[in-house]
């Protein structure tokens, strides 16, 4: 073995996966989009299947001390029902493996299933198997998801076209000022237990952090629109750091307007009571599992009338600029921060 040792923090999140698909090439027809967007696309004859997978780890992506379990079964199910309608697509089927401590009681699983019941109910997906074993301490879910979709239906990161009008739905921040506020309550109860949280006035944003809900039904009103997304991309690392996403794999540039930007009022008020800058938060924060989507411009008036879908800026054809213009005029450069736990830990 190599003397040598490369720390992963040198590459991050994204760096590593380059690194690893490198030498992989798909041999089989039917690989129609391999690594590289939010779901592969796999030739299933009449249609294209996608297939996506997320994991969540106990102590990374969530602490059961403030996370009700059952929420997080909800919340591992509908991150990947998000991935699939980031494709365009309709989710259908999941499996879900689950690592367990003996931590962990029959009711505590109960009650996790109770959750990813909820959201195949809610997202009429079907629990079609999985795997379970056990875990020296924390909890780990890992789920797959597969979805259906025509196949000149298919929205990929890379259709993104000089001019096209950039699109997000609802609004930005709110789940990462909901961790702030979850973080800071848990601060709170362990130095005087005795102290109630005070999560009430936050209802919102907690909700938002800890049973996120995927876009399913703007896929539905697009279609109902005649509207074909040109490329598209959930947010789940944040906003700056999709649209980079977007822009490597279309080659284009972007320029977005902060005053489009949507940010709900408790999100502006609490970032503000946090002393952190909206913006950043609505940028940066990640797991708001909206929908980034580029349409071209003749489809403006298709969907300018949507409540929930906030145009925001466009694309240009010049890569290297991916930039914001400012309430007050000024041009400033985007930056993907993102969510990078191999940065974070
Ligand atoms: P998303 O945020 O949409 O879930 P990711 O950023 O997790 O997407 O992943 C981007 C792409 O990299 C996807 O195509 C995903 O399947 C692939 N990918 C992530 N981790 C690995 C891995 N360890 N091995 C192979 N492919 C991976
Ligand atoms: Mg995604």
């Amino acid at each position: 073995m190599s003397q040598n040792r490369s720390e992963i923090s040198q590459l991050g999140e994204f760096g590593l996966i380059d690194h690893i698909s490198k030498p992989f090439h798909p041999v089989n027809a039917s690989t129609i989009k391999a690594i590289g967007d939010d779901a592969a696309v796999l030739d299933a004859g009449e249609a294209f299947v996608l297939l996506s997978t997320d994991m969540l780890v106990e102590g990374i992506h969530f602490d059961l001390s403030y996370t009700p379990i059952q929420h997080l079964g909800y919340k591992a199910v509908a991150v990947n029902v998000s991935d699939i309608a980031a494709m365009n697509g309709k989710a259908e089927q999941i499996t879900v493996s689950l690592a367990l401590s003996n931590r962990f009681s029959l009711e505590a699983v109960d009650a996790l299933y109770q959750g990813i019941k909820s959201a195949c109910d809610n997202y009429k997906v079907d629990l079609v198997g999985g795997d379970t074993t056990s875990s020296v301490s924390g909890l780990i879910i890992s789920i797959s998801v597969l979805g259906r979709i025509a196949k000149d239906k298919v929205a990929y990161r890379s259709g993104a076209r000089s001019a096209d009008i950039i699109c997000v739905t609802g609004d930005l921040g709110a789940a990462f000022m909901g961790l702030q506020v979850l973080a800071r309550e848990k601060e709170v109860f362990l130095t005087n237990p005795e102290m109630q949280p005070g999560l009430e006035p936050y209802e919102y944003l907690v909700s938002r952090q800890l049973k996120p809900e995927a876009r399913t039904e703007i896929i539905f009103d697009l279609e109902e629109a005649g509207v074909m997304p040109t490329a598209m991309i959930d947010v789940s690392d944040g906003l700056a750091s999709e649209l980079f996403h977007l822009c490597k794999q279309s080659g284009v540039g972007v320029r977005i307007f902060e005053d489009k930007i949507p940010i709900d009022q408790l999100t502006f008020e609490t970032a503000v009571e946090f002393k952190l800058d909206p913006i950043t938060c609505a940028l940066n924060g990640g797991e708001d599992y909206e929908l980034l989507f580029t349409v071209k411009q003749e489809d403006h008036e298709r969907i300018k009338k949507h409540p929930d879908i906030h145009m925001i800026g466009y694309v240009h054809e010049r890569k290297d600029e991916k930039i914001m213009i400012t309430k007050q005029g000024n041009v400033v450069a985007l930056k993907a921060q993102g969510w990078d736990h191999f940065r974070d830990a």
